[in-house]
This record gives structure tokens, C-alpha cells and sequence, in this order.
């Protein structure tokens, strides 16, 4: 019985991961994740899967997150019937989280068509709709940490706590072969362990066939924060924020993050180590999200240790746009904390618009910034940016701190790796940057690793596997590796259009203005 594995995306890239199993009896899907950042990549979203949706027996989740789950609801409209096997907590995240993305999709869409019109194209479809999240929601199986479950004929999954966000796993998938079951462990998204909100990722330690990880900070170490630290540190940048004269903006990763973060301030303000002030939660999606934690954090000794975000008179929860809006007339010291993570999206790029040239405001990334975001350039010193089509230059401080990462660095990746024992078959590196891909790829080979075991597989690639190898069966890419995170024409229009801007607004006058415009005109042969 052949088993083959192919990987339909995050190979070179950090999101759409989706990897396809098919074996003599079954075929399942571990993730199926939407594809964000250059636009390159998500036109992706609009393509047909590479693989019959209609034939698939189950589709195994890692984690809640949009990047692992954001193309289950087109997966289901395509034909997908079958069950999506998931713990609750997961589950009940992908209930907040899909039908947001829903709603993301319909608005792109619209906007879109509008555009289209007006240049005389065709309109397009959204990919799916929030109604569509909805409906798959009765898909989703519980599943427990630790349990055998017979997901496929001939296929078993085992979950195991990845200490990454609420309710994530690794995924160990036993297939039964002649000559006894192949083994594989999917890592999904690997937690940093050592932290006070999440467990420590859990997994298996001996007996595997085949290795598949996560590289996304493959080639960077972070200093290590224990949560007495951490929590010292964000009081420091509350107090310096503070100082300039507020307001303090932190663009939401609206799952765990936030979460985290808000637990965090209260705990920081209520000791009296930073400054007490109102925290506006603008956010929807993280006010859902944040119930969901309520009800399910991790248990550390019986204790849910986001407890402390129902302490009164702190948090304000911004449901409704017109409590939005009404931020607009605050002025001094407060917190703002909205969507998205990375300011590609939702409320946050409002505030950004209208605070970022303010001297006296703070933006603290809170997270991994993905190439091409908006988030990206403020973290690398961009002076102006474009929001919403429009110019705006930057003179708030910018701030990063990551000491709230979600993922395992460099360090705690190969220390994960060495901890799973010897694998007979392959290591395949997924989910990274080309970068931080190859520079997990240089830390694992000899040491952990043999070289020649380590896969760094494209998108779309496939492999046969056995006991102790894993050969290429030479299937053609949709797009190339390095195409996945290269800037497209559309990052490099946006980049051109700031410089323009900033050289007129730079030059001493209006005669110079003229010159610099007239000199653009000859190169484009106007
Ligand atoms: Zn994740």
C-alpha cells in the first residue's frame, strides 16, 4: 500500500499550511489554512484545492489559527462532508475566528467588485462566506489530549498539548502498513514552554518514521523572559509610553495575545508597577475570543490564569463602531488594543491613521510582522506609510516587544526536534520563511539530524513514504518557493509611491517639487 504526502502550502512561506495524506483506504487532510500576506500568495485563496475535497475521509486541526483553518468553510463548498477532528478549545476559537474571516472575505470582495466595475472586469466571488464558517462548525469532532481516535479507516491521531495557543496540538498519525503502522508526528505551531498562560509543548519521544515541523523563528533566538520578567518589562514600556504623553496603541493578535496582554496590564497596573489607565478593547473578534479563554484557559493547578481579565473597571470592551469612533475624543494617557496583529486589517489601522504622526503616541508590535504588512514597515523605521491608499508619516514611537510570542525560537525548536529521539525516515521543515527555514535546517543538520534527512519541501510537493524513506514523486508546483514571500509588484508600487512623497515633501521648494516630478515624467517617457 503506497502512503503519500503532499504539501499544498506554508512550504516557504508561514501561512496556508495544508499537507494532504493519502493512503490505499483514506485520505485526510492535517490543517487547511488560508494563505496571507503579498498578494501573490492569497490570490492562492482563489484557486480550486489541488485534490478532490469530495474524497476526503477527515481533515485533523492543529490550532485555531486563520494561517491553519481559514479554508475548512471553502473546503466544505467544494464537497467536504466529513468530520474535522479538533479539542474543544479549538473548536470553540474556530467558532469566533472562521466566521470573522467570513466576514473579511465578503467585505474584500465587495470592494473588489466596485474596483472591478469601474475597470470594466468581471466580478468576483468570495472565497466563502461567514454564513458558510457557520455551517462547518457542525463538522468539528472533540477530540482529547493524549486519546487514540480512529479518524480514517487504517488511520489513527493522537493530540498532544503544543503549548502554542489555547486548545493547540501536535498531531501523531499512526497508518497501518503490511509490515506494521508508519508513524508521523505534524508539530503544528510549537510553544516557547517556560510561560505562566500556556503549557509546555508535549509530544511524543521515540518511534518516529517521519518528522514534519514548524520553522517559523528557525533562524533567531529571543531572550528568554520568565513571566516575573516579562511582566517587568511591559511595566517599563507602559511608564515610557506614559512619559510621551500617551495614548499607547497595541495593534491585537486578537487570540492569546491579547488575551495574555490584558491579564498581563491588569496585573501590572493593579500591583502598582505601571501607570494606571483605561484599556479600550476595540476589538469584536478579541472581545469573542476572550470569552472563550475565560471559559477554557489552561488549568495551571485548578487556577485559570486569565481570571483576572474580569477584575471591574479596567477593560473596556468596544463591541459596537460607534464606541470606536468615540476614541477619536480621548486624549492623554489610555490603551488601545485592536485588530489585527500586524495593522493589515480591522479597526487598528483607523487609530494608526489618525495617531501615528502624533509625537506623543506609542504603537507596541506585540508579534511576529510578516513581510509586505503594514505592521512590517513600522517595525523597520519606515518614516511614511500608506493606510488605506492614503500618506502618512510616522513620528510616534515605535515599539517591539515580543515577549508575548507564541512560538518556540530557534533554540527551543531544535531542542523540540532533539527531544522526539531518532526519526528513521525524513524531517520535513514547513511553515517558515525561506530564511528561517534554512536556518533551522543549518541547526539541525550533523547535530540533531543526519544532512541528508532534512527536507525543505516546495509548495505542492509530494513524497511516497515508507519506514525509512521518503522519494519526491516529481509533482509540478502551483508557484515558487520563493515567489511565496517575495515583495510582488503591488508591495514595490506602494514603496515607490512613499518615496515620491517623502522627496516632495522633503525638497526645499516648489521649483525643486517641479524639477523631481518632470524628471519621474521623462524616465516614464510621458
Ligand atoms: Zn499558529
Amino acid at each position: 500500500m503506497t502512503v503519500k504526502l503532499a504539501f499544498h502550502g506554508a512550504a516557504g512561506c508561514v501561512t496556508g499550511f495544508c499537507a494532504h495524506l493519502t493512503t490505499g483506504k483514506a485520505q485526510v487532510l492535517i490543517d487547511c489554512g488560508l494563505f496571507q500576506g503579498p498578494k501573490t500568495l492569497k490570490a492562492l485563496n482563489y484557486d480550486p484545492f489541488p485534490f478532490e475535497p469530495k474524497r476526503l475521509d477527515a481533515v485533523l486541526l492543529t490550532h485555531a489559527h486563520i494561517d491553519h483553518s481559514g479554508q475548512l468553510p471553502k473546503l466544505m463548498r467544494a464537497g467536504f462532508g466529513g468530520p474535522i477532528y479538533a479539542t474543544a478549545a479549538t473548536r470553540d476559537l474556530c467558532g469566533v475566528l472562521l466566521p470573522d474571516a467570513g466576514h473579511i472575505q465578503e467585505d474584500e470582495v465587495l470592494f473588489l467588485n466596485r474596483r472591478n466595475e469601474h475597470r470594466g472586469r468581471g466580478p468576483v466571488t468570495p472565497i466563502f462566506t461567514a454564513r458558510d464558517a457557520e455551517r462547518i462548525m457542525r463538522q468539528f469532532e472533540k477530540v482529547k489530549y493524549g486519546e487514540w481516535d480512529e479518524v480514517a479507516p487504517g488511520i489513527r491521531a493522537r493530540y498532544w498539548n503544543a503549548g502554542h495557543i489555547l486548545g493547540s496540538a501536535s498531531i501523531e498519525v499512526e497508518i497501518d502498513e503490511a509490515d506494521g503502522p508508519l508513524r508521523l508526528l505534524f508539530s503544528g505551531d510549537l510553544g516557547p514552554g517556560g510561560r505562566d498562560y500556556e503549557a509546555d509543548p508535549d509530544a511524543p519521544t521515540q518511534g518516529l518514521h517521519h518528522l514534519i515541523m514548524e520553522s517559523t523563528y528557525g533562524d533567531r533566538e529571543r531572550e528568554a523572559l520568565d513571566p516575573a520578567a516579562r511582566r517587568r518589562a511591559l511595566a517599563q514600556e507602559l511608564k515610557d509610553a506614559h512619559a510621551a504623553g500617551g495614548p499607547l496603541v497595541i495593534p491585537a493578535f486578537a487570540v492569546e495575545r491579547t488575551q495574555e496582554l490584558l491579564a498581563d496590564l491588569v496585573q501590572v497596573m493593579d500591583s502598582g508597577d505601571a501607570p494606571a489607565g483605561d484599556i479600550f478593547l476595540d476589538s469584536p473578534l478579541a472581545i469573542k475570543a476572550t470569552d472563550v479563554f475565560l471559559q477554557r484557559g489552561w488549568q495551571q493547578d485548578g487556577h485559570n490564569p486569565f481570571a483576572g481579565i474580569q477584575a471591574p473597571g479596567r477593560i473596556f470592551p468596544l463591541a459596537s463602531p460607534r464606541d470606536s469612533d468615540q476614541l477619536e475624543r480621548l486624549r492623554g494617557w489610555h490603551i488601545i488594543m485592536a485588530a489585527s496583529g500586524m495593522c493589515d486589517a480591522g479597526r487598528i489601522r483607523k487609530h494608526l491613521k489618525r495617531l501615528l504622526w502624533r509625537e506623543e503616541a506609542t504603537v507596541l508590535l506585540s508579534g511576529f510582522q510578516a513581510a509586505g504588512t503594514l505592521g512590517r514597515l513600522l517595525q523597520e523605521g519606515r518614516e511614511m506609510v500608506r493606510i488605506q491608499g492614503e500618506p502618512v508619516r510616522v513620528r510616534a514611537r515605535i515599539r517591539y516587544f515580543d515577549a508575548y510570542s507564541g512560538h518556540a525560537d530557534a533554540k527551543g525548536l531544535v531542542n523540540w526536534a532533539k527531544a522526539r529521539g531518532a526519526v528513521a525516515g525524513k524531517v520535513f521543515l514547513l511553515h517558515g520563511e525561506p530564511a528561517s527555514r534554512m536556518g533551522l535546517q543549518q541547526r539541525l543538520s550533523g547535530g540533531v539530524f543526519p544532512a541528508d534527512q532534512i527536507v525543505l519541501p516546495g509548495m505542492d510537493q509530494a513524497f511516497i513514504l515508507s519506514t525509512a524513506t521518503a522519494a519526491d514523486t516529481g509533482e509540478p508546483c502551483r508557484i515558487a518557493t520563493e515567489a511565496t514571500t517575495a515583495f510582488d509588484w503591488h508591495n514595490v508600487r506602494a514603496e515607490l509611491l512613499n518615496d515620491l512623497e517623502l522627496k516632495l515633501e522633503e525638497a526645499a521648494s516648489d521649483g525643486e517639487r517641479r524639477r523631481i516630478l518632470d524628471r519621474l515624467k521623462v524616465a516614464l517617457g510621458r
